[in-house]
């Protein structure tokens, strides 16, 4: 990865885009702050977005708390927070764009449909693809009016490769079409999906460097399609390494409380957690080090870009417990 500083002196702009559903774990913090970093280290502007789209199992309390726990943290914006739920209107007009332009179709089949008519097995935790065999009938899709009922819509994707230039994985090359097949844009909650919403609020809020976890990297490969619908220009792509469970697996809920709010609610200082973060970004702090306590500050003087590692790390029972030996 080359340093941010290197990138000729345009106005670029980053945002902080947590989705209010889960409390913030360590892994999404660690991607926040370096996040933060890269922006402050090189100038760019940053806007908070709250992305609460995701239907009912967003509660309004939790848009307060990540912004607490993101401020707790010592991480800074220059703008917002933008809600995505406040208007919609954005929304409809990229789907009636879309809609005029014959790139999506209406859709009312189940999930169970879906799978029954993918030939492929699906097995948990893999997306289910949908076929291009259960499209309507060119007669019933092309060019319509788009009106944000309560029916899901999905993009057509051409079964192509995508390549997605990537400042920390490099160039990946993905096919959508063989992923995910047509996937959801608008959902029969008459709200946006996360792909469209996505897209959207990056474009109209002149986001230049998206910056978030590897494991949004496929959707990449399909935002991508949106833009090129859109006749919008793509954004610069920083997929950082993921934090795993000592299972290899990413860090969740079965790899026990990780939340940032059950360490500060136990006491553990901030300095503490922002020392661990910081030594699973190439720094030499945390545990095994002579350094356990970090500002937000401290860690902007000492990030590298160059040393941030480009594979994932793993988060260990030890690890824990130095947190709460606090
Ligand atoms: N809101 C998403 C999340 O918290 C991030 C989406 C994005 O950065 O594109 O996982």
């Amino acid at each position: 990865m080359t340093s941010p500083a290197a990138h000729p002196p345009l106005k670029r702009i980053t945002r902080l885009a947590p989705s209010p559903t889960g409390a913030l774990h360590l892994g999404n913090a660690r991607t926040f702050l370096i996040n933060w970093v890269l922006a402050r280290q090189a100038g760019w502007r940053i806007i908070l977005r709250i992305e609460d789209l995701d239907g009912p199992r967003v509660k309004p309390e939790s848009i307060q708390q990540s912004i607490e726990l993101l401020r707790w943290l010592g991480i800074d914006w220059d703008e917002g927070p933008l809600i995505q739920s406040a208007d919609l209107s954005p929304y409809e007009r990229a789907m009636s764009q879309l809609s005029h332009r014959g790139h999506i179709f209406s859709c009312s089949l189940t999930r169970k449909q879906i799978e029954e008519a993918a030939s492929a097995p699906h097995d948990e935790g893999h997306e289910l693809r949908f076929p291009p065999a259960l499209r309507p009938s060119s007669s019933e899709s092309g060019r319509f009016e788009f009106q944000p009922c309560a029916t899901n819509y999905r993009f057509l994707v051409p079964d192509r490769p995508i390549t997605i230039d990537d400042r920390i994985a490099g160039t990946v090359t993905r096919n959508p079409g063989r992923e995910v097949g047509d996937f959801v844009v608008w959902t029969k909650s008459r709200t946006p999906a996360y792909q469209l919403a996505v897209v959207v609020d990056d474009a109209r809020q002149g986001v230049t460097d998206v910056v978030r976890g590897v494991d949004l990297l496929p959707s990449a490969a399909r935002q991508q399609l949106i833009y090129e619908a859109l006749g919008l220009p793509l954004p610069q792509w920083w997929h950082v390494p993921l934090v795993l469970g000592p299972d290899g697996r990413r860090l969740a809920k079965r790899h026990g409380d990780t939340r940032l709010l059950s360490y500060r609610e136990t006491g553990v200082p901030v300095e503490r957690i922002i020392a661990l973060l910081a030594g699973w970004c190439g720094i030499n702090a945390g545990p095994g080090t002579n350094r356990a306590a970090l500002s937000a500050r401290d860690f902007l003087e000492a990030f590298q870009p160059a040393t941030l590692p480009m594979q994932s790390v793993t988060f260990t029972e030890d690890d824990h417990q130095w947190l709460v030996s606090a």
